[in-house]
């Protein structure tokens, strides 16, 4: 079994169409990138590729790879396990917390692990926190996510 790690953040940009957990979530401020900037679907990449130990979602859908620039968090993910699968890694499970005042992953947590756990192809756990008021994601500045993942050998 092999366990890893991924993170990331996001800038909010007001207005835009907010993307979190693989949901869109209305009324809250989205966040600025080339894709859907959401966070917890990236995280989940990166945990996935730490785990199988093929290095992050710069190195795979970086500049190499242009086509993938835009698609969405769900999409990415989707890609994601389809790489570890074909090193022979089938996803135990994962877990991703989201880290930001709003939204408020809680209140529609069963239809993102849904989302997200049809994506891996295995359970995901999705989480919430805030950061009571400090640094850039209490701030509202940005949003982020911290995820983990367990591969199992695909037998
Ligand atoms: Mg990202």
């Amino acid at each position: 079994m092999r366990v890893g790690i991924g993170t990331d953040v996001h800038p909010v940009e007001p207005g835009r169409e907010c993307w979190v957990a693989g949901l869109r979530w209305d009324g809250v401020d989205g966040c600025a990138g080339h894709s859907d900037g959401d966070v917890a679907a990236h995280a989940l990449c990166d945990a996935l590729l730490s785990a199988a130990g093929l290095g992050d979602v710069g190195a795979v859908f970086g500049t190499g790879r242009p086509e993938w620039s835009g698609a969405s968090g769900v999409v990415l993910l989707a890609e994601v396990r389809r790489i570890v699968a074909a090193q022979g890694w089938a996803v135990g499970n994962a877990a991703v917390q989201v880290i930001g005042n709003a939204p408020k992953i809680g209140t529609r947590r069963a239809e993102a692990q849904r989302v997200l756990s049809d994506a891996v192809g295995g359970p995901v756990a999705v989480s919430g926190t805030t950061t009571d008021g400090l640094g850039l994601t209490g701030r509202g500045e940005g949003i982020a996510a911290i995820a983990t993942a367990l591969l199992v050998p695909d037998s």
